[in-house]
């Protein structure tokens, strides 16, 4: 078992740096936990700090209801995969993987079963007499996972551990985690700053920006409903369109172009009668044949989609990116009408979500 809380975790480096404001995680037990965010919103300070590798400044850390907040890194039961691997060049794969164990003086025969164990797991059987120089980007990478599972430990932390690999092998290892994560049921903490993967891995998100945490949700959560611009800008890929528009009678009014509100929307938007907000409308949501004026300037097919680029509404500074299903065939140039099949609505002032919350 395994639960890993962290409460108002705070790091201010020596320079006076604050990295992380006001953390707050309840890890459960088997938990597959994503920190996403672009580089140097905090993401690895916090991994670290849980790995006691870096002193966390203030708040607390508990694993399995006990504070480890001062507890010294090889004492607190966690193994991290790093980014480079950090493999022993001159030592056999299995002398790396046997590594921690042999130091911990183990029984040669418990390490031997150990090492054999995590190599099946690993697909690594036949590479066991192999310096790590003979293995791939991604063999190594499984490598320096092995190291971890040998120890069993109690929570397993990830910090980047697949931005050294190919766009293929990087796709191929993710799903070797996510197997690995079913397996093994452990709770792992995961970093990236790769959208991507912290959609098609986590269990839970949590988004980060300038140190502060934005949305702690399921993939789909934040997805579906981002608390705020930086959220719904960050998750998604292509990102979600912006717009400044009005708030009129029964529509929206952007430049040069309107749309109209149903009634929910009419209802929820009622109290920004008149202001403006910001409209957020997701690639996907995007299809063609509606009264949305669109002037384009490329055409990507991508096989099964086809992305349009272009500006809306005869203005080159409203940018519109639409991922329309099949092959379209735009030229630059060509003048199309565009709708929105589905809207995010934003306060401009303070970028919160505007939505209806189910209870
Ligand atoms: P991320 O992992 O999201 O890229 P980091 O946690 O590495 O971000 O860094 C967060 C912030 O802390 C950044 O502004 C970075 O410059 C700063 N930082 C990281 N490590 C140190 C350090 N050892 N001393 C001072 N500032 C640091």
């Amino acid at each position: 078992m395994a639960q890993l809380s962290l409460q108002h975790i705070e790091k201010i480096y020596d320079n006076n740096v604050q990295a992380v404001y006001d953390f707050n995680l309840d890890v459960k037990d088997g938990e597959l936990i994503v920190l996403v965010g672009p580089s140097g919103c905090g993401k690895s300070t916090t991994l670290r700090m849980v790995a006691g590798l870096e002193d966390i400044s203030r708040g607390n850390l508990f694993l399995d209801g006990k504070d480890i907040t001062q507890t010294p890194p090889k004492d607190r039961d966690m193994a991290m995969v790093f980014q480079n691997y950090a493999l022993y060049g001159h030592m056999t794969i299995y002398e790396n993987m046997a590594f921690s164990l042999t130091l911990r003086k183990e029984d040669p025969n418990v390490i031997h079963k150990k090492v054999l164990a995590a190599a099946e797991i690993l697909g690594l059987t036949s590479q066991l007499n192999k310096k790590p120089a003979q293995l791939s980007g991604g063999q190594r990478q499984r490598v320096a996972m092995g190291r971890s599972i040998v120890r069993n430990p109690k929570v397993f932390l990830f910090d980047e551990p697949l931005s050294n690999l190919d766009a293929k092998l990087r796709g191929a290892t993710r799903r070797e985690i996510l197997l690995l994560h079913k397996r093994l049921q452990a709770t792992m903490l995961y970093v990236t700053h790769d959208q991507t993967e912290a959609l098609t891995l986590a269990d839970r998100i949590v988004c980060m920006s300038m140190g502060h945490v934005q949305q702690v949700g399921t993939p789909l959560e934040l997805y579906d409903k981002p608390n705020n611009v930086f959220v719904a800008s960050f998750i998604g890929l292509p990102p979600m369109n912006f717009f400044d528009v009005r708030v009129a009678e029964g529509r929206l009014e952007g430049t040069g172009f309107s749309v109209e509100l149903d009634a929910a929307q009419k209802a929820l938007l009622a109290p920004y009668g008149g202001k403006e907000i910001t409209l957020g409308v997701r690639p996907e949501d995007i299809d063609e044949g509606g009264t949305i004026p669109v002037d384009v300037t490329n055409n990507e097919n991508l096989g099964m989609n086809t992305l349009v680029h272009g500006y809306v509404g005869g203005n080159r500074s409203v940018r519109i990116s639409a991922k329309l299903r099949g092959w379209a065939n735009h030229k630059a140039g060509d003048a199309t009408m565009m709708r929105f099949k589905r809207m995010h609505f934003f306060d401009k002032t303070t970028s919160n979500a505007i939505r209806k919350e189910d209870n």
